[in-house]
């Protein structure tokens, strides 16, 4: 068997398009537009990139983009005083806190902060604690992206095997509970899973974010499963290569020969990030507004 790639920067782009037109009919409706705010603390490189590419999608999704950027040395209190401001800022839909902070910032005390009907990260305690107990609230984009990719592969989920491998707030957590909200049976493996390809291999649909190169080999794969792939590996360059390939948590030739779909690294959970970041602050926007508009 040779899967079927599950294309997610062409559904991602679909995403975008849907919300830019969503977003455009809650400013008419809102006489304002939505609003996204991205505070980057620090000089990360890798950070840069994704806030950039954050405040571009916004724009182009024809929300207001506001970017806050802080010296490395910022202090604790000052960056809380910011999130406190946002939070009280009306034109201010989302707030998101690219992370990792610098050292010497405690993450978590900003993050608790961020008012739950803005935290378009979905990473409060209390936004973990709605989506636990199947309260509307705020999902984590990525876990949303994987959920979006499964569903329009495999439409309904119910009654499915689910094994999500790794337990990470940021993403194995609330994927799991996505996927048990869908109906199916989950289970959640980690790093002290006992014979891990063994759990895996009853799977329907496998979700990896481990953190380990292509550490999913086809021999853990049921027939037919459909593989999400959350890992962004970079592999230690080649000869002659200045930089390593991007590679997955799965081992995408082995997996693909025996999947019934998978998603590639890059091209494939990865763009759904983003396009669901957008999703999440046009929701937050309807929600604070209190304007309906078409389920996204
Ligand atoms: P974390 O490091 O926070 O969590 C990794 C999880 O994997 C932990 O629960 C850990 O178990 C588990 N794990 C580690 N080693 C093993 C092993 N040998 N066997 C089984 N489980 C293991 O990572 P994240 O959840 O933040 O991210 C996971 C991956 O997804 C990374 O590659 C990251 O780059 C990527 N990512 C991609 C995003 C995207 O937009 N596509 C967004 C976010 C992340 P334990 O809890 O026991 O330590």
């Amino acid at each position: 068997m040779t899967a079927a790639v599950i294309d997610g920067k062409a559904f991602a782009a679909g995403l975008r398009a849907r919300v830019g037109e969503q977003a455009r009919a809650f400013e008419a409706a809102a006489g304002r537009k939505a609003g996204l705010a991205v505070v980057l603390v620090g000089e990360d490189p890798a950070s840069q990139v994704y806030v950039r590419s954050k405040g571009k999608a916004t724009l182009e999704a024809g929300m207001a983009s506001f970017e806050h950027k802080l010296p490395a040395d910022t202090a604790q209190a000052d960056l809380l005083a910011l999130v406190a401001k946002l939070n009280a800022d009306d034109a201010v839909d989302g707030i998101l806190v690219q992370l990792p902070l610098p050292s010497g910032l405690d993450e978590k005390t900003v993050i608790d902060l961020i008012d739950p009907d803005k935290d378009v990260d979905g990473l409060t305690p209390l936004s973990a604690g709605r989506l636990a107990s199947g309260l509307p609230g705020l999902v984590p984009c990525t876990p949303l992206g994987c959920l979006m990719l499964a569903r329009d592969r495999l439409g309904d989920l119910t009654g499915k095997e689910a094994v999500v491998i790794g337990r990470s707030v940021l993403v194995g957590k609330p994927v799991a509970q996505l996927l048990l909200a869908e109906n199916c049976t989950v289970t959640i493996a980690h790093s002290r899973t006992r014979d891990l390809a063994q759990v895996v291999r009853r799977a329907d649909i496998v979700i990896a974010a481990v953190g380990r190169a292509e550490m999913v080999t086809g021999g853990w794969i049921k027939p037919g499963a459909c593989v999400i792939d959350v890992g962004i590996n970079r592999l230690p360059p080649g000869e002659g290569e200045a930089k390593g390939r991007l590679v997955g948590d799965v081992d995408f030739a082995s997996a693909s020969a025996v999947a019934g779909s998978i998603t590639p690294v890059p091209g494939g959970v990865g763009p759904m990030t983003i396009a669901c970041l957008l999703r999440n602050t046009l929701v937050a926007a309807r929600r604070r507004a209190g304007v309906r508009g078409e389920e996204i």
